[in-house]
């Protein structure tokens, strides 16, 4: 599990396995997308690259 901050609820939340729908190797990092606690799609930036974590949701509510 992972802190990512939700920027819909404004708060640090946590993020369990279950939550994670894929991750992706991409030039800038570690890109993992997970389903927020808000229900939300998100995706966040990890890796040597990125020295702060930054979450965006992808407005895909299902
Ligand atoms: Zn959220």
């Amino acid at each position: 599990m992972f802190l990512a901050r939700c920027e819909k609820l404004d708060r640090d939340t946590l993020i369990w396995a279950s939550d994670l729908l894929g991750i992706v190797n991409t030039k800038d990092g570690m890109v993992v997308r997970y389903r927020c606690v808000c229900g939300e799609t998100a995706e966040l930036l990890t890796g040597s690259r990125s020295d702060v974590r930054v979450s965006v949701h992808l407005g895909l509510a299902a």
